[in-house]
């Protein structure tokens, strides 16, 4: 009788606890999200510390989420019906000179923006490292090769080589980018900013106003901001629940605690 109450209450107590998650946790498996939102699937191997630095610095876990929950905004806006409409207001022109198979771009070319779309979204990368450095007030991406001609040109996209590496400024990122959701809004531009570089895209002189680079990180800001606070808020909040739910889920053991760089005891 003992241990049937006890088995009872070990029941009702899973019941409720079952009833009471908000998120379940099955519905986050990496394959049910890359299912649900099959675009711009990215995802990071660390957070560094430049060695070089002469300062004590940190990468707080506050600032370590704040860069989970930016990935999730990305990825929010690349997956949007809005992000295709966006991108093809655009007039995007190149700054690189690049050939595959067939396939070439010179600097100053305009790029077809449906194939741009796909180029995009069908990025799969999951080995980016977020490094804090000093970079002058900036971010840096490492430019990668174009991946634009190599996909054009028919290489498998999961074949195309990615460059993995953005440093930005040694601060406290959540404060400089303001500490508000305009802040998620624009430092996540940045990333996008930074991460187009890594496949291939960048600016000079000649492609100031017009290039991949700005261009986009402009579409993928303003979606940002309108699915924070503007029209898309109530369309997207589930999306960006989900993949913010997915991505600490996804990068708990990053979370455990404060990286830290002391000078002193290299
Ligand atoms: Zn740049």
């Amino acid at each position: 009788m003992k241990k049937i109450v006890i088995l009872s209450l070990f029941t009702i107590i899973s019941l409720l606890s079952c009833n009471n998650n908000y998120l379940n946790p099955d519905a986050y498996t990496k394959e049910a999200i890359d299912r649900k939102y099959p675009y711009w699937n990215i995802g990071m191997s660390e957070f560094k510390i430049a060695e070089g630095l002469t300062n004590y610095a940190t990468i707080t876990v506050e600032e370590k989420r704040f860069i989970l929950r930016c990935m999730a905004l990305m990825r929010t806006a690349v997956n949007t019906t809005e992000f295709p409409t966006e991108v093809k207001k655009k007039t995007l022109a190149s700054s690189v000179n690049a050939s595959y198979g067939n396939v070439s771009i010179k600097v100053g070319d305009i790029y077809d923006n449906d194939k741009l779309i796909d180029v995009v979204r069908s990025l799969q990368y999951t080995n980016f490292i977020y490094e804090k450095m000093n970079t002058g007030g900036a971010a840096f991406g490492s430019v990668g090769q174009s991946r634009y001609v190599r996909y054009v040109g028919g290489q498998d996209p999961n074949q195309i080589p990615t460059a993995n590496w953005v440093g930005f400024e040694n601060a406290n990122w959540i404060q400089w980018s303001g500490n508000s959701l305009y802040g998620y809004a624009s430092f996540s531009g940045l990333m996008f900013h930074e991460h187009m570089h890594n496949i291939g895209f960048t600016h000079v002189a000649e492609t100031s106003s017009n290039n991949v680079p700005y261009g986009l990180q402009g579409v993928v800001q303003s979606l940002i901001e309108r699915i924070l606070y503007g029209d898309l808020k109530t369309k997207y909040a589930t999306a960006l629940d989900e993949l913010t739910a997915y991505y600490y889920t996804e990068y708990k053991h990053l979370l455990l605690e404060d990286s830290v760089f002391d000078p002193s005891k290299k």
